[in-house]
């Protein structure tokens, strides 16, 4: 079956009034982001509170719904075969044609759904359902019509041409990515922070994020998995500003002063500050990590408390309740998963204490940081400004 458009669904609740245009054109905007890198052409229209991608040349198919099935607001796409408007007779014909492809010769009920979008056809809806169904009954004797609960609900819309679809394959649902502003994320190696920001970005929001590097205790190699993971999420997210932050004088300079078991939540503590400082520089309402209750030592409620502590900025954790097993099926199905495994070491396994604490006391951990008065806000300086910032998409 050649299909030559797909019909876009979107969900239509909360999308009311002003915020319907908003919603629609940032739709647009994602479908022709992710059909950027499809071989093929195509055009992504809006009419009528309809989203159509016309595809104008020849592509291919499967890798054109994988691309629609990552544009976070479609919630169903529907394969579309264009006829010609040649009279009704030829109609009948191309739609028995179209049922016979799509379906054989096995027997199920169908219902017909016919829609003018253009007024002026010499039919109104009622007939074209009645009459394409009895063709479609005298040509198929197998098929039955159910008007309530039909297995087929053949669409034929009568527009400049003929629009004639049946299947809906889905779409992820969630919201265009746009319509609900930008978050920073804490994007490690690992398999957890990938898994945030997709979740957050499906809600509509779109997604910067910052690494803190850690050469050469970290390798060059630990650095390209994370631009991977970065590029993978933009594949749903749109493009992703990276922030490569070198984060070596800062961590060697808090296993100089503080006590070994205190280095990762005093660590974690300093990513945060840094991580908003690019938040607030770009115009991010909020941080996005990878924690989830009890995961490791440093993502108990008590150790959650302290990282939260030193943020003004809201900070969603959309893994907060959900057991590793679950995560790794959610990076599985986001094909991130496969990329995250790679051994590369990672800034925070390298210095990590034996025994860390996992019931920190905020008051002992800011006591500790104390120790780090003398030289600490100009390395923080110091790595905001050495910070890279690299486009991945
Ligand atoms: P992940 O699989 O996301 O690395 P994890 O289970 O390894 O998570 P931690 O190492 O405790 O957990 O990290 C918790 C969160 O802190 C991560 O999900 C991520 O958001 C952030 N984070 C940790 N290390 C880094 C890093 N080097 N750069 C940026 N963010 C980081
Ligand atoms: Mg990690």
């Amino acid at each position: 079956m050649e299909f030559k458009a797909f019909l876009i669904k979107y969900g239509e609740i909360g999308i009311k009034g002003k915020n319907r245009h908003l919603f629609e054109d940032a739709l647009v905007k994602q479908i022709r982001h992710g059909l950027k890198h499809v071989e093929g052409q195509f055009e992504v229209t809006k009419e009528q509170g309809r989203i159509y991608v016309e595809c104008l040349s020849d592509y291919d198919y499967e890798e054109t719904v994988t691309a629609l099935q990552r544009v976070f607001g479609i919630v169903g796409i529907c394969p579309v075969v264009h006829v010609e408007d040649e009279g009704f007779e030829e109609l009948g014909r191309q739609v028995i044609q179209y049922m016979k492809e799509m379906y054989g010769d096995s027997p199920k009920t169908f219902k017909v759904n016919a829609r003018r979008a253009r007024k002026n056809y010499p039919m109104n809806s009622m007939e074209i359902n009645s009459e394409l169904g009895g063709k479609i009954l005298d040509a198929m004797e197998y098929m039955k019509v159910d008007v309530h609960k039909p297995e087929i609900l053949l669409h034929v819309e009568i527009r400049q041409k003929i629009y004639i679809y049946s299947e809906i394959l889905p779409g992820p649902g969630g919201m265009p990515v746009g319509t609900n502003g930008k978050a920073m994320l804490l994007l490690s190696g690992g398999i957890d922070s990938p898994v945030a920001g997709y979740m957050v970005a499906k809600r509509g929001v779109k997604i910067d994020a910052v690494y803190f590097h850690a050469p050469p205790y970290t390798s060059e190699r630990a650095k390209q998995k994370v631009i991977d993971l970065a590029k993978q999420v933009a594949k749903y997210a749109g493009p992703v500003y990276l922030h490569v932050v070198n984060f070596t004088d800062i961590q060697m300079y808090i296993y100089d002063k503080c006590p070994h078991e205190e280095l990762t939540i005093i660590m974690r503590r300093y990513m945060m500050k840094i991580a908003e400082h690019f938040a607030y520089e770009t115009k991010c309402l909020g941080l996005v990590t990878g924690e989830s209750i009890g995961q490791v030592a440093s993502q108990t409620m008590h150790s959650l408390l302290c990282t939260n502590e030193i943020c003004t900025l809201p900070v969603f954790r959309p893994l907060i309740g959900m057991d590793k097993q679950e995560i790794v099926e959610r990076a599985e199905q986001i094909g991130t998963f496969e990329t995250s495994i790679l051994p590369y070491e990672d800034c925070c396994t390298t210095f990590v204490a034996k025994h860390p604490v996992t019931k920190p006391n905020l008051n002992v951990i800011k006591r500790s940081e104390t120790r780090l008065e003398e030289k600490i806000d100009q390395m923080v300086e110091e790595a905001i400004r050495t910070t890279e910032v690299m486009i991945a998409e």
